[in-house]
């Protein structure tokens, strides 16, 4: 955390207890795992934690804009808080959220300064963690406790920090300037929660914006600075629905969806690459068909495309369709396609990253300090970068693109 070198006056026991107490919560936060859009939770846990020191507080319909959710599963949602309320989340906070999790947090120091703002995402990933008695959350008993949830992608260690630095401001206030801006983010994963929060305008008049994520291409005591490098990236639902019949007594009466999906996948394959730019076309899941001898009248494709910038993964997301179209056509079946999580490619500006660069080089802990340029991969976090002009921290935000959740 860049930001602990800002101002370096506490007392190294005052800082070793925000330490132990991050670890506390990290273990806390790893042990209830949330999908995205589920964190009630966590967002709980947040919501009550910046309260008590101070911060004023924004969750619900105050922290986002629904209609630019992606991704959100009504059924998910209903499960996780019944699940968060047997856990004693009170009901009056559950009913706050209005259904929808994520935390934003504000902090006014009083005195005149830049407005700066932090994201921490929140959610956890699909995967069984280890029952192996070496494992260290099982060892120190902060294992999962929900089947077929894990934070393995770190936002537990996010969320953690995010708490810790907050705190760290409040106890520095006095020697801080300016005011802070904390964004909790639900649904990183998937690309589907940033938008909304961004609509909301949080980042619109802020003059620095920060965000980070462990391990990456980091080892412990390595700090890489992304300067740039995300793919941009759209992930899409193609669902084909075709005409029943029997497919031995009528088969020219069905119109096959299964067929139309696999014709569909494989044209996908020969989308051109792009010179502007790298791509990627991935066709992750595709699921079809009622039984054997019934012409398929369902067929589910989860894709994502990426591209090195947002137009090149425009063309790929334009290839797409066309192909969907076309092959719902040769097949005579409907279609639908949904856009359910998006990101940006990341835009910086060198006095951010110069920032960010000379106050980690002062943070005990840290053996190397290098900046990355190609980053791989994608992250919603780029829907909150506000544009920065080259050599001003001041906001000058262009419309970014956003299409929600609409069928395309
Ligand atoms: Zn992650």
């Amino acid at each position: 955390m860049a930001v602990f070198a800002l101002v370096n006056k506490e007392s190294k026991e005052r800082q070793m207890n925000i330490l132990e107490e991050a670890i506390q919560t990290r273990r806390k936060i790893h042990s209830r795992p949330e999908e995205g859009w589920t964190e009630f939770e966590t967002s709980y846990l947040v919501s009550e934690r910046l309260k008590s020191l101070g911060w004023q507080v924004y969750i619900g319909l105050d922290a986002l804009v629904p209609e630019e959710v992606l991704g959100r599963n009504p059924e998910l949602v209903e499960k996780a808080i019944e699940r968060a309320a047997k856990q004693g989340v009170p009901a009056a906070f559950l009913e706050s959220t209005q259904g929808y999790t994520g935390v934003v947090g504000t902090f006014d120091t009083g005195r005149q300064g830049p407005r700066t703002a932090f994201r921490f995402d929140m959610d956890c990933v699909q995967v069984q963690e280890t029952s192996d008695a070496n494992h260290v959350p099982v060892k120190e008993g902060f294992a999962s406790q929900i089947p077929g949830m894990m934070h393995a992608c770190g936002h537990d260690g996010h969320t953690a920090v995010g708490l810790a630095l907050a705190r760290w401001i409040v106890e520095n206030k006095e020697d801080l300037c300016g005011s802070f801006v904390f964004i909790f983010q639900p649904a990183e994963e998937g690309t589907r929660g940033a938008g909304p929060i961004a609509a909301k305008g949080w980042v619109d008049d802020v003059n620095f914006f920060f965000a980070g994520h462990c391990g990456m291409y980091c080892q412990q005591g390595q700090l890489g600075i992304g300067a740039k490098g995300f793919f941009a990236t759209s992930k899409l639902d193609v669902s084909f629905t075709g005409i029943p019949s029997h497919a031995g007594a009528y088969p020219e009466r069905g119109r096959s969806a299964l067929t139309a999906a696999c014709s569909a996948v494989m044209m996908m394959q020969g989308i051109s690459r792009n010179s502007e730019g790298d791509t990627r076309v991935s066709i992750g899941k595709l699921n079809a068909g009622e039984g054997r001898n019934v012409t398929p009248v369902h067929a589910a494709i989860q894709l994502e495309t990426r591209g090195e910038t947002e137009e090149v993964n425009n063309f790929l997301v334009k290839n797409v369709t066309n192909i969907v179209r076309g092959a719902a056509e040769a097949y005579e079946v409907k279609y639908e396609i949904k856009l359910v999580g998006h990101a940006t490619t990341l835009t910086t500006t060198p006095k951010g990253v110069e920032l960010l660069k000379r106050a980690a080089e002062t943070v005990e802990g840290y053996k190397t300090v290098d900046i990355y340029n190609s980053i791989g991969g994608s992250e919603d976090v780029s829907l909150l970068f506000p544009t920065l002009t080259p050599d001003s921290s001041r906001n000058l935000r262009e419309p970014r693109l956003h299409r929600g959740s609409q069928t395309l």
